[in-house]
């Protein structure tokens, strides 16, 4: 069984804020859902190193909900750490949560497609997408990776109760503010599963056509290294307008 752990960072897929210059895939307060802003920078949970949080307070009115997750995912980043000399790349943890960190706004666009979100928004209770991923040696960062597979499955297949609950909690929080729910990707490689949980909006806030070809933009930025992935749209001409 791979060892699950959380996303450093949560991130929305909503309506852009009037800050904001990217449009999609913002990394968001983990109490108050505030989205990160290039001056106010956010604060990392000293335990897990993965949580953010906009402010001390929020981080100290979030501690008696996160303190069990908290300690689960320092728990399991150690036992990576302890079992890595049997990986290829010792550092593959890290590298994985560069990855994610990296590549956000793409990995939010792209489990939004592949569950097809926008047609069927219900997808978003049942299902979870996989990205495998292959360890290259590359000296650039965003890509000591290459995209193996990808597959929709069941969200049961997170057998993890911890990660579970901490999918729910973001689940009922998005709910609350009027979203559909959080959108799982699991990025894996060598037994390990970074767990991704994605705050969607509602779909009608979503302007984002529905196309099929996600897998293959997937291939194409992660290959290229490229981290400037853009939200591909069709304009209200009817041109579709790619983001690369
Ligand atoms: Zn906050
Ligand atoms: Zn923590």
């Amino acid at each position: 069984m791979p060892a699950y752990y959380s996303q450093p960072a949560a991130a929305n897929y909503s309506s852009p804020p009037p800050h904001a210059q990217k449009q999609r895939g913002y990394r968001i307060c983990d109490q108050c859902g505030q989205v990160e802003t290039p001056v106010v920078r956010f604060r990392l949970c000293g335990g897990c190193m993965v949580t953010q949080y906009c402010s001390q307070e929020c981080q100290k009115v979030h501690w008696p909900h996160h303190k069990a997750i908290c300690q689960h995912t320092t728990s399991q980043i150690a036992s990576i750490k302890q079992h890595a000399a049997s990986y290829p790349d010792e550092n593959i943890a890290k590298n994985l949560r560069k990855f994610c960190s990296a590549h956000t706004s793409l990995l939010c666009w792209v489990g939004f497609q592949a569950l097809q979100l926008k047609r069927v928004p219900s997808n978003i209770r049942q299902h979870a997408l996989i990205i495998d991923l292959a360890p290259h040696n590359h000296p650039e960062g965003q890509r000591r990776f290459s995209v193996a597979s990808t597959r929709i499955v069941k969200r049961s297949y997170i057998g993890d109760p911890l990660v579970l609950a901490d999918i729910q909690r973001r689940d009922d929080r998005c709910r609350q503010n009027g979203g559909i729910g959080a959108l799982v990707v699991l990025v894996q490689c060598a037994g390990i599963s970074q767990v991704m949980p994605i705050e969607v909006d509602p779909p009608s806030k979503i302007s984002w056509d529905t196309r099929e070809d996600w897998a293959a933009v997937l291939h194409h930025f992660v290959e290229s290294g490229r981290t400037d992935f853009q939200p591909i749209s069709t304009t209200a001409r009817g041109n579709i307008q790619y983001g690369y």
